[in-house]
């Protein structure tokens, strides 16, 4: 820890910090974003050059561990180039570089990446069936996803499978996703649906609580808590008869603020202190003010010192947390 580090007033310390390089994707979950989705106007995206000063700027205060996500980030055309700018900092001031893919070009990505340094990676994967992936994500592409995971695996890149649970949509599959990812390997972490941006349907429809998926599980399974950390809000379990590694993420559940350790900033430079929240700074004007570092650093300060100490969500609510969706903050 350094004098310079960003500690908030609830004295946690930011370590990790989340980019959203893109709010665009090729995909339309529909738990994300409504199919007429818009998307924010290009001439507002900061540039790769910029997203690498500002993170630089995170890092230099502390932050040790960086996630590219989006909107879909392989989708951010050369982000490859921001991959390699950032990778001069690992094995000193960085100890990662990962990224959350929906995995549709992981195919032509996973070997580039890890030459440029990146060793893990999230990928999303809610169903293995063809018509349900297509139904959910609006778009009949999940052999291209299941090609990624391959391509990932077969480049030395860590897989960890996301899978948001949907009541309707994958209730019943999880057991068999959970086998079919710890067979090849691959951790495997639960969401809860979050309440984040308008979408066509009301999200309680879906809304599928861990608590009542992990009952489920040991029903069948043996679960063992373990203390793993991956740096993020997951709570592990070893599931012993797979012998993998199963992580909840429990936002709605389980309320993880006490030990909230990221930040996130969005494509356009706008830094949120916390998911379900709007409280932050305006990052892009402070960069582009001055091509000195004092007025960012300045703003990050003031943003940090005032990080929320939680959210709030709550699905009954039947309303979204806060208006933009999780594709803009970057989840
Ligand atoms: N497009 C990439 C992907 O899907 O992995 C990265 C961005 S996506 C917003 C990041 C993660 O957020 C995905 O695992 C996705 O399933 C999850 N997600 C999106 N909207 C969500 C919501 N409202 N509640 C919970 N998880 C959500
Ligand atoms: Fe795109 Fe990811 Fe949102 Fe799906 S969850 S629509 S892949 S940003």
């Amino acid at each position: 820890m350094t004098s310079r580090s960003l500690i908030d007033s609830f004295q946690r310390r930011v370590s990790y910090l989340r980019v959203s390089v893109t709010d665009r994707c090729d995909l339309r979950c529909a738990y994300c974003m409504p199919e007429r989705m818009t998307f924010l106007p290009k001439a507002d995206v900061l540039s790769l050059e910029e997203l690498d000063r500002l993170v630089s700027a995170f890092v230099r205060r502390g932050v040790r561990k960086v996630r590219l996500t989006g909107g879909e980030p392989l989708g951010r055309r050369d982000l490859l180039f921001l991959v390699e700018r950032l990778s001069r900092f690992l094995g000193a001031d960085l100890d990662e570089i990962t990224l959350t893919t929906n995995g549709t070009q992981l195919k032509r990505f996973a070997q580039p990446l890890f030459d440029a340094g990146m060793r893990r990676i999230n990928v999303s994967l809610d169903t293995l069936d063809a018509a349900t992936f297509a139904r959910i994500a609006r778009r009949d592409v999940l052999g291209d996803v299941l090609a990624g995971i391959d391509a990932a695996q077969g480049a030395g890149l860590h897989v960890k499978l996301n899978v948001v649970a949907l009541k309707d949509d994958n209730a019943r599959e999880i057991p068999e996703l959970i086998r079919w990812g710890h067979a090849r390997g691959h951790d495997v972490c639960l969401i809860e649906t979050m309440p984040l941006g308008e979408i066509e349907a009301q999200r309680t429809d879906q809304y599928l609580p861990l608590s009542q998926v992990r009952a489920e599980l040991e029903s069948f399974w043996r679960l063992t808590d373990i203390s793993d950390t991956t740096g993020g809000p997951a709570r592990y379990v070893r599931v012993e008869e797979t012998g993998g590694r199963l992580g909840f993420i429990t936002p709605l559940t389980h309320n993880f603020c006490e030990s909230c350790n990221r930040v996130r900033v969005t494509c356009t430079g706008r830094l949120y202190t916390c998911l379900g929240r709007d409280d932050g700074a305006d990052l892009r004007a402070a960069l582009r003010a001055s091509p000195d570092d004092g007025l960012l650093d300045a703003a990050i300060d003031e943003a940090i010192r005032l990080k929320p100490k939680g959210h709030d969500f709550v699905i009954e609510r039947k309303q979204p947390a806060v208006a933009r969706h999780m594709s803009t903050t970057g989840g």
